[in-house]
């Protein structure tokens, strides 16, 4: 099946007693055993597992071309579920411009739980092969990463973290349906379902889908159910509800920022424009190859609805375009189906990565014509 036929049905199923078309949700936290003490229908307690849980799962891992899924309570938990299956010595690889809460949590807090760990810059692939080393175990890609959208090929980086016996993660959050990381040769996939699947800005949830059932996913499903991070019923019914229109708006997301990204790269105030789409973008060639929707015939790539651009005139200028714009509002998270605006220096506060000039935008899908009118008016 194509993507658009998968994200409709994968998931969900006719309700055999109602004949519901769209799944009840289930709220009962527990469920009856059998007469002979077993449980034949294959559900227990609701924090090991539950009916609408155990269909969002199904229905990411089918997307994603994976053998399996865990889902947790937000995109954090799950990448700290991932962590939490390592064992301490084990040495972690991970992108020096990943998203600013993953490599909060490895420094906070698994690097006192003697985890170690190393920030390079993955798109550089030299940069990778030198930090490998013989108790590197994972490597966390990120791309397009954020706040300054670079591009890793993630291909080449599992072919080399593959040489040294190592598990290769991609973070797809920024580009589900574009980006088909199980195809590049990743092991394991990590969504904050927060973000796209949800698509709303009203449901927080995560989930690792794993190209094969390993040992090493099979940890992460104990840490699961035994430490308890799970979404809820209602969650998990309304990200898999979302996946059901994730291509189309994966493909509406991309149409609109390429059209706002050449818009901001023209103008006089912008300094800089950071999205893989353009030409001038140092990844582009490696997001044409790796971002896209094949399976609609299309050779062209989609580069999603991310991007960032640097103001002239510094961190106050910047602050002032974010305090003019009518319909993009300001408020971290992306994904949704409406525009927002972030100045992420102040966001992350000390230690950020983020240029004080640089704006996100996360691309909605109002009409594009209107978010360019609005970022203008705000620029001038
Ligand atoms: C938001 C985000 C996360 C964390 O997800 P939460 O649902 O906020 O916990 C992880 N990775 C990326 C790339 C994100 O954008």
């Amino acid at each position: 099946m194509k993507i658009e036929t998968l994200a409709v049905h994968a998931g969900h199923t006719i309700d055999p007693a109602t004949g519901a078309v769209s799944a009840p949700i289930y709220l009962s936290t527990t469920f009856e055993r059998d007469v002979e003490g077993t449980y034949s229908r294959g559900f227990m307690y609701t924090r090991n597992n539950n009916p609408n849980r155990e269909a969002l799962e199904r229905g990411v891992s089918l997307l994603e071309g994976g053998e399996a899924a865990a889902a947790f309570g937000s995109g954090t938990a799950a990448v700290m579920a991932l962590f939490q299956a390592l064992a301490p010595g084990d040495h972690v690889l991970a992108h020096v411009d990943a998203y600013y809460g993953t490599s909060r949590l490895l420094r906070e807090i698994f690097l006192r739980w003697g985890l170690e760990a190393d920030f390079i810059d993955m798109s550089n692939l030299e940069e990778v092969k030198k930090a490998l080393r013989p108790q590197t175990k994972l490597a966390w890609a990120e791309t397009p990463s954020n706040p300054l959208l670079k591009i890793v090929d993630l291909a080449a980086v599992a072919e080399i973290v593959h040489g040294a016996g190592a598990l290769c993660v991609c973070d797809n959050t920024w580009a589900p349906v574009l980006q088909r990381p199980f195809e590049l040769g990743s092991d394991l996939i990590l969504h904050s379902t927060t973000k796209y699947f949800g698509g709303h800005c009203d449901v927080a949830g995560g989930i690792v889908v794993a190209k094969k059932d390993s040992e090493f996913f099979q940890r992460v499903r104990a840490i699961q159910y035994s430490g308890g991070a799970v979404p809820s019923p209602f969650d998990c019914w309304l990200i898999l509800r979302g996946m059901r229109t994730l291509p189309w708006r994966m493909r509406a997301h991309s149409e609109n920022g390429i059209k706002v990204a050449e818009f901001l790269a023209k103008h006089r105030k912008v300094e800089r424009v950071h999205y893989p789409g353009l030409r001038s973008h140092p990844g582009y060639e490696i997001a044409q190859r790796q971002m896209s929707i094949r399976s609609t015939g299309a050779q062209d790539g989609l580069f999603g609805g991310m991007l960032s651009f640097q103001v002239n005139g510094g961190g106050e200028a910047a602050m002032s375009v974010a305090a003019k714009t009518k319909i993009f509002t300001r408020a971290t998270s992306l994904g949704g189906v409406e525009s927002l605006i972030e100045h992420r220096a102040s966001i992350e506060g000390p230690g950020t990565t983020s240029p004080e000039n640089l704006l996100r935008l996360s691309i909605g899908l109002e009409n594009a014509d209107d978010l360019i009118e609005d970022l203008d008016q705000a620029l001038e």
